[in-house]
C-alpha cells in the first residue's frame, strides 16, 4: 500500500506492506537519495540487535554507503547528549549536505534522528523506517524533537522526511505491551476522524493484537492516512492539527507524573481519551461516546483508569505546565460523536479535576 502526504514541494510517500524492506534501495532511488554521500542510520540497542544488520547489508548490496549510530533504548535517549553523539557520528562518517539520516526504530529514534537531520548543517534529508506500531503516528507529520529534563519535546523543529518505509515484518518482534500501546494511537485516529474505522478496529481487535499482517497493514494505512490528511491541511498546528491531541492533555500529565517508561505513551492517552469522552458528557454530548470509547480500550487490554498511586495534585500541576494551557482555561479536544471531535477553548481546571477524580475513582 502506498499513500502520499500532500505538502506541496515537501510532499512525500509512505509505503506500507509486508516484506517491503527488501525494496529499500529501489525506494531510496525513487526518492533521489544520493549514493555518493554517506548515509547515517540511527537506531536503538534493541532494534539494532534485531534488524540493523539486515538493513545495513541491503543498503550496501544496493550501493549505498551506510554506517550506524546506536543509542540506548528508551525515552531518555531523546536528549541533547544523544543528539551530540549523533552529530559526532555524522562528522566521523563524513556526512555532507547531500547525505541523509535514516531513523530505524520507534518514536524515540524517529524524533531524535529527525531532529538531528533538521539541525545537522542546518538541515539534511531524512528517512523514517518505523519499527513500532506507535511510530505510524510519530513518523508522519514532520514533528521532531528531543526532551529537556524539565519538559518533553521542548527542543524541536518541523522537518518532513523524504519517505516513510513501514515494513510489517519488522513489527513481529515487538513486545505485546508495545503492540497494545501502539494500537492506542491507531484507535485514536478512528475516534477523531472515522467512525467506520473505529468500528472496524473494535471488530478486529483479536487480529490486530495477534499482528495479523493483513489487518495490521490495513490499520496502519488508515492511521497514517488520517494523520496525513490532518497534517496536509495544517502542517504547523495553527488549528486543525490540534485534534490529533485527543487524550493527550491528561495523557502527557500522567506520563510525566508516573515517570516515563512506567506508563507507556499509548497507555496514558488511552486513559486520557476515556477522560475526554467523559468530559464530552458534561458538555451535553451522548453518554454512549464514553461507553464505546471505554469498551474499545478495554478490549485492547489498555488501561482506562488512572493508577491510584498517582497524586491528583501532581497530575493537575503537570497539566498546568503543558503547552496547551492558556489564561485559566485549556484548549481541550473532546469527542462530539464517535469519529468526530471539537476543539474547545473553554474547559476549566475545575472541570478537568473532576474528570481526573472520576478516572481514579473507578479504579
Ligand atoms: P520507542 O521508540 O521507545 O519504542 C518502544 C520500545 O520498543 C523501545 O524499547 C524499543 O527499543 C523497542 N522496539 C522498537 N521497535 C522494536 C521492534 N521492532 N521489536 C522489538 N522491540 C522494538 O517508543 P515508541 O512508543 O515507538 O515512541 C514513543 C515516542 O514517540 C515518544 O517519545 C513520543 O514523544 C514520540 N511521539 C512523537 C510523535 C511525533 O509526532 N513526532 C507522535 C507520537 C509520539
Ligand atoms: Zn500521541
Amino acid at each position: 500500500r502506498e499513500l502520499t502526504v500532500e505538502l506541496g514541494e515537501r510532499s512525500y510517500p509512505i509505503y506500507i506492506g509486508q516484506g517491503i524492506l527488501a525494496q529499500i534501495t529501489a525506494l531510496f532511488d525513487r526518492a533521489k537519495l544520493s549514493r555518493k554521500s554517506p548515509l547515517l542510520i540511527v537506531t536503538d540497542e534493541s532494534v539494532a540487535a534485531l534488524h540493523l544488520e539486515r538493513v545495513l547489508s541491503l543498503l550496501q548490496a544496493g550501493g549505498y554507503a551506510a554506517t550506524a549510530c546506536v543509542v540506548p533504548a528508551g525515552e531518555t535517549s531523546k536528549s541533547l547528549a544523544q543528539l551530540e553523539g549523533i552529530v559526532t557520528a555524522a562528522l566521523q562518517a563524513g556526512l555532507d549536505r547531500s547525505s541523509a539520516i535514516v531513523a530505524l526504530g520507534g518514536g524515540v529514534v524517529g524524533d531524535l534522528a529527525g531532529f538531528a537531520a533538521a539541525s545537522f548543517m542546518r538541515g539534511i534529508r531524512f528517512v523514517q523506517i518505523p519499527t513500532t506500531i506507535l511510530a505510524h503516528d510519530s513518523s508522519v507529520g514532520g514533528k521532531v524533537a528531543v526532551n529537556h529534563p524539565m519538559a518533553k519535546n521542548i527542543i524541536g523543529a518541523f522537518h518532513q522526511p523524504e519517505l516513510v518505509l513501514f515494513d510489517i515484518d519488522l513489527l513481529l518482534t515487538l513486545p505485546p505491551r508495545d503492540v497494545k500501546a501502539g494500537l492506542s494511537e491507531v484507535i485514536k485516529h478512528g475516534l477523531i476522524w472515522d467512525a467506520a474505522f473505529t468500528q472496524w478496529c473494535d471488530e478486529n481487535a483479536a487480529k490486530l493484537l495477534a499482528l495479523d499482517p493483513e489487518a495490521l497493514s490495513y490499520a496502519l494505512y488508515i492511521g497514517c492516512e488520517v494523520k496525513a490528511k490532518v497534517v496536509s491541511q495544517d502542517e504547523r498546528e495553527n488549528d486543525l492539527r490540534a485534534i490529533l491531541n485527543l487524550g493527550h492533555t491528561i495523557g502527557h500529565a500522567l506520563e510525566a507524573v508516573a515517570g516515563y517508561g512506567e506508563l507507556l505513551h499509548g497507555e496514558a492517552i488511552a486513559i486520557g481519551m476515556v477522560g475526554a469522552a467523559k468530559l464530552a458528557q458534561q458538555f451535553g454530548y451522548s453518554e454512549e461516546i464514553h461507553t464505546v470509547t471505554k469498551r474499545i480500550f478495554e478490549k485492547f487490554g489498555l488501561p482506562v483508569t488512572i493508577p491510584p498511586h498517582l497524586d491528583t495534585d501532581e497530575i493537575m500541576s503537570a497539566m498546568m505546565h503543558d503547552k496547551k494551557f492558556k489564561e485559566g482555561t485549556m484548549v481541550y479536544i473532546i469527542p462530539t460523536e464517535i469519529g468526530k471531535v471539537e476543539i474547545r477553548k473553554d474547559v476549566t481546571a475545575v472541570q478537568v479535576r473532576q474528570i481526573v477524580d472520576m478516572l481514579k475513582g473507578e479504579s
